[in-house]
């Protein structure tokens, strides 16, 4: 059986107690990898490799030309293993192969922007403030320093990708610590860092558990910055945990999006997109559209033509290519989840289709929405992470919007209509990050993707995402032509 070691300081190494932890495949609960568990004393250790590795300069000071070109030979590596990268991301995290191959595809894709960000000049020269009338204000974008970059399990590879992929391109060194749930292809991704000109401790990947390494990691006073996704609960104690040295934070929580079908929407389209927003990776997305808001004067059309699109899904092994849904994480996520289709019920909604735990083996749960159901339920305001759509009736327009934004979340979200003015303004109208006019899910290398309200702090992707990896400095130089200029301690007065 394959087993995982730590990646400190371009070194393959065991933990430091030799301790493991099995890589388990949510489809037939079998263990897949062995994966090394580190220890504190193992983070300590990363967390100095990158603090040296940043210091000696060898990667901020290295000409971007020459960055952006070892972020290329990384975006090279992974396309040359997507077939393997895909099967183990599939084996270890139980997506389904059209995700998971997607998912290596899109990792690769937004590493290769950011290989160019990395050769771009941010740099900037603005006009300044000056009694001889003469200077010149540059704006530097410096990286930070290092970067623990802590991610979950729902995408795997896309997410360690979207973290270093900035954090790299503005010159950052970093610690990546994946989920223990599904560590397998960060570890891949070690070895392949490795075969390319990196220099060594400029990219440290570390396995085990969150509670112990992370939050050394996010303590650690070497550590300037802390880029997480993850559950909103984590994301405060992360928030808590950083503020010794007040690290600058990126953090991607939780979501309950809202997604909005209006009554002029296309309604065999909307019922796809529904489905596609509510149930792709099987629930478990941040973004994901879980509460479905349909206008009543289609409701009855709607809700009848979804049961039945729902009912044709084939759930089953994800690794065949026909399969939709796959299980879920693990036993821990499958009971929380039929505990919130309990709750559901006791709260008096109604379940328009599923509701029960698929297969007798592997951890599926039938595609479920709920009708008849409040916006103050639970199952209306809790992140359930799972199979599980609530479906709300609304009235019109006003009511849909003041029903989206009653929420503590607010990361993504879509309307559907026929009409795209009329889409847009209820748009502009979200409180949310992301707002999708007759589609879902679909992000942009170049457009930010970021939480308002409890959903998270900062963006990622395109240049917000660079710049969340970046210190701004601003150098006003003076030129000294006139030897007997006075310094300006102010001279605005107001009149009596
Ligand atoms: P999680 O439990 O918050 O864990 C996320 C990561 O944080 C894991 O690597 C975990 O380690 C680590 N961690 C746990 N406790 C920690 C601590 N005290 N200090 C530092 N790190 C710690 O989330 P998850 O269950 O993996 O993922 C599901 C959640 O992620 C959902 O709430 C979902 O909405 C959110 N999510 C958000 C986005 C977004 O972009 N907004 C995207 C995807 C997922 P271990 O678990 O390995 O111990
Ligand atoms: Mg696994």
């Amino acid at each position: 059986m394959e087993k995982y070691l730590l990646y400190i300081n371009g070194e393959f190494r065991e933990s430091g107690d030799k301790q493991t932890f099995s890589a388990v495949n949510p489809a037939t609960e079998e263990v897949i990898a062995e994966v090394s568990k580190a220890t504190v004393e193992d983070a300590r250790d990363a967390a100095d490799a990158a603090r040296n590795a940043f210091d000696s300069g060898v990667w901020s000071d290295l000409p971007r030309e020459e960055r952006s070109r070892i972020l290329k030979q990384v975006v090279d590596k992974i396309n040359e293993n997507a077939k393997r990268l895909t099967e183990l991301e599939v084996m270890d995290s139980g997506s389904t192969i059209k995700k998971a191959g997607e998912d290596v595809f899109l990792s690769a894709k937004s590493l290769n922007y950011y290989s160019k960000m990395a050769a771009a000049d941010l740099n900037e020269d603005v006009e300044g403030l000056s009694k001889a009338g003469v200077s010149k204000n540059i704006i530097r974008r410096e990286p930070i320093g290092v970067c623990a970059l802590i991610t979950p399990w729902n995408f795997p590879l896309k997410m360690a990708i979207w973290k270093l992929g900035p954090a790299l391109a503005a010159g950052n060194t970093v610690i990546l610590k994946p989920a223990m749930e599904t560590s397998v292809t960060a570890c891949e991704l070690a070895r392949l860092i490795n075969e390319t000109d990196m220099p060594k401790g400029v990219v440290n990947i570390i396995t085990g558990a969150g509670s112990v390494i992370g939050t050394e990691l996010v303590k650690n006073l070497k550590v300037d910055k802390v880029g997480f996704t993850g559950s909103t609960e984590v994301g405060k104690i992360i928030m808590k945990n950083a503020a010794d040295n007040l690290k600058k934070l990126t953090l991607e929580c939780g979501g309950k999006s809202a997604n909005i079908v209006l009554d002029d929407a296309d309604i065999d389209m909307s019922v796809d997109g529904a489905i596609y927003a509510g149930f792709y990776h099987q629930g478990q997305c941040c973004e994901g559209g879980t509460r479905l808001l349909v206008s009543e004067k289609i409701y009855d059309e709607f809700v009848d033509k979804l049961k039945n699109k729902i009912r044709k899904m084939t759930i089953g092994d994800p690794m065949d290519k026909k399969t939709d849904v796959g299980p879920v994480i693990n036993k821990k996520q499958f009971d929380s989840v039929m505990n919130y289709i309990k709750i559901g019920k006791e709260e008096g909604a109604e379940i328009l289709t599923g509701g029960n735990k698929a297969g007798d083996k592997g951890y599926y749960i039938e595609p479920t929405v709920f009708i008849n159901a409040g916006n103050n339920m639970r199952i209306s305001q809790e992140e359930i992470f799972g199979p599980v759509v609530t479906l709300i009736k609304f009235k019109d327009d006003d009511d849909a919007v003041k029903i989206a934004n009653d929420s503590i979340y607010g990361l993504g979200g879509a309307v559907w209509s026929g009409n795209d003015e009329r889409a847009l303004k209820v748009a502009n109208r979200l409180r949310t990050g992301t707002v999708w006019i007759n589609e879902y899910h679909l992000l942009s290398d170049r457009a930010p993707f970021g939480g308002y309200k409890q959903s998270g702090i900062g963006r990622e992707f395109g240049l917000d995402g660079l710049k969340e990896y970046t210190e701004a400095k601003h150098i006003h130089i003076d030129e000294i032509k006139d030897r007997t200029k006075k310094f300006w301690y102010g001279t605005v007065v107001p009149k009596d």
